[in-house]
C-alpha cells in the first residue's frame, strides 16, 4: 500500500479501527518529503496524532479556526524547510485564505484522507463539506489522494473513489475481523435485566449504547441505583457536562458510559471489556464501529446487541428516508437471523470466514 502511494497513485485504504490507519498516509508523508495534507473530521483526532508525531519529532500542526498570524507564519516556514511536514486541517477549513497561503507557497506531495468515508451520504457520518475535497485537485496536479476508513462497504468505496476524483485507485483492504470480540444478540421483552446481568458477568469498563438521549438519561440513573458507578453522555447535553463525562471515564473514575452514538469517534480507550447495545444501530457500519470500541487491548471482550419489540417501533417510526429504511432494515435482519454473528458481520463487508466463531449466542446456541 505504501508502495502505491510512493508511485505517486490514488489509494484507498481500508483498514479496521485500530488497525494503524494514520501510518497509511505517515509512512509515505516521510518519504516523499514535502507537507502532506491530511483532511481529519475532529479536532481531537487531528490533535491526537499531531501529539504523537510531535514526540516522534517530526513537524505537524492542525489548523484549528483561524491560526494566529504569528503563529501562522512560524508554521508556514516549518512546512517550508523542513524536509517532511504533516498539516492537519478540517475540510471547512479548505477554502480559508491562510490555507490558500499553503498552497501557494508550499511543496505539497500528498492528500490524506482521513475517515474517509464521511465523503459518502450512504454512510452515517456524512459530512458534506468532505465534498469539497475533490475541488482541492486541479490545484494539486500529480499528487496522490490518500483517503483512510474503517468502513468498508463496496458503497461507501464507491463513493469515495467517486467523490476524490480519483483515477484507478488501489484498494488496500486489511481484515475486518476482530477475533477477539465475541458478538450475541438477545431478544428481550426487558432490557433492564438482562444489562445488569451482563454488566455484573462481564466485569471491566463498559459501553452501554442507547439510541436516544431519554434513554441516556433513565440507563444512568437504572444503573446507579443498581450500584454500578455509571456516567451518561450524549449530543442535548452542556458541552462542558459532556467533555468531563468523557473525561471521567477515560480516566477511569467511573466504570461505564451510558451514550447515544453521539460517543465515541476518536476515543480510543483499550480496555473495555463489554459493548452492549440497547436497541438496534442505524446501521452495521455504526454498530460494528461502536462495539468495537471494545477490546482494543486485544484482550477477550464481549459486545452485545439487545432488541425489545418497543425499541424496534420506536426507532423504525423515525426513520425517515429510504436508504435509513434500509440500513436499519439489515440491522434488524442480521438480529433475527440464526447465523453465527462473525460469518453474518463478516460477511456485510465483504470478507468470507471459513469457520463458524463457536462463541456467539448462534453458535452456543445460548439464550
Ligand atoms: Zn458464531
Amino acid at each position: 500500500m505504501i508502495q502505491s502511494v510512493l508511485r505517486g497513485i490514488d489509494t484507498i485504504a481500508l483498514l479496521p479501527t485500530g488497525g494503524g490507519k494514520s501510518i497509511c498516509f505517515q509512512v509515505p508523508g516521510v518519504i516523499l518529503g514535502g507537507v502532506t495534507i491530511v483532511v481529519s473530521p475532529l479536532i481531537s483526532l487531528m490533535q491526537d496524532q499531531v501529539s504523537a508525531l510531535a514526540k516522534r519529532g517530526i513537524g505537524a500542526f492542525s489548523m484549528v479556526g483561524i491560526v494566529d498570524p504569528a503563529v501562522f507564519e512560524h508554521v508556514l516556514s516549518k512546512a517550508k524547510n523542513e524536509p517532511f511536514f504533516f498539516l492537519y486541517l478540517a475540510p471547512e477549513r479548505l477554502s480559508s485564505r491562510q490555507f490558500g497561503r499553503v498552497l501557494k507557497e508550499c511543496t505539497i506531495s500528498q492528500l490524506a484522507v482521513d475517515e474517509a468515508h464521511c465523503i459518502s451520504s450512504w454512510g452515517h457520518d456524512f459530512r458534506p463539506s468532505y465534498r469539497q475535497i475533490a475541488l482541492l485537485r486541479p490545484a494539486l496536479p500529480g499528487v496522490p489522494v490518500t483517503a483512510v476508513t474503517a468502513t468498508a462497504t463496496p458503497r461507501t468505496i464507491r463513493d469515495i473513489y467517486k467523490n476524490l476524483r480519483m483515477k484507478a485507485p488501489t484498494v488496500v483492504h486489511g481484515s475486518f475481523d476482530r477475533p477477539n470480540i465475541s458478538f450475541s444478540v438477545l431478544n428481550r421483552v426487558d432490557a433492564r435485566s438482562s444489562v445488569l446481568a451482563l454488566l455484573s458477568g462481564v466485569p471491566g469498563p463498559a459501553i452501554v449504547y442507547e439510541t436516544s438521549r431519554e434513554g441516556v438519561e433513565v440507563w444512568t440513573e437504572k444503573l446507579k441505583r443498581a450500584g454500578i458507578s455509571a456516567v451518561g453522555y450524549h449530543a442535548g447535553m452542556e458541552a462542558p457536562v459532556r467533555e468531563r463525562a468523557q473525561s471521567v471515564w477515560m480516566r477511569k473514575k467511573v466504570r461505564v458510559i451510558v451514550a447515544t452514538n453521539a460517543f465515541g469517534m476518536g476515543i480510543d480507550r483499550p480496555d473495555v471489556r463489554l459493548v452492549v447495545h440497547v436497541g438496534i444501530p442505524g446501521s452495521m457500519e455504526a454498530y460494528y464501529q461502536e462495539a468495537g470500541r471494545a477490546g482494543r487491548d486485544g484482550k477477550p471482550s464481549e459486545a452485545y446487541l439487545i432488541v425489545t419489540p418497543d425499541a424496534t417501533h420506536a426507532r423504525k417510526a423515525l426513520l425517515n428516508s429510504r436508504s435509513a429504511r434500509r440500513r436499519f432494515e439489515f440491522m434488524r435482519r442480521y438480529a433475527d437471523r440464526r447465523m453465527c454473528r462473525r460469518w453474518a458481520i463478516m460477511g456485510y463487508f465483504g470478507e468470507e470466514k471459513a469457520e463458524k466463531c463457536g462463541e456467539c449466542d448462534v453458535c452456543t446456541g445460548a439464550h
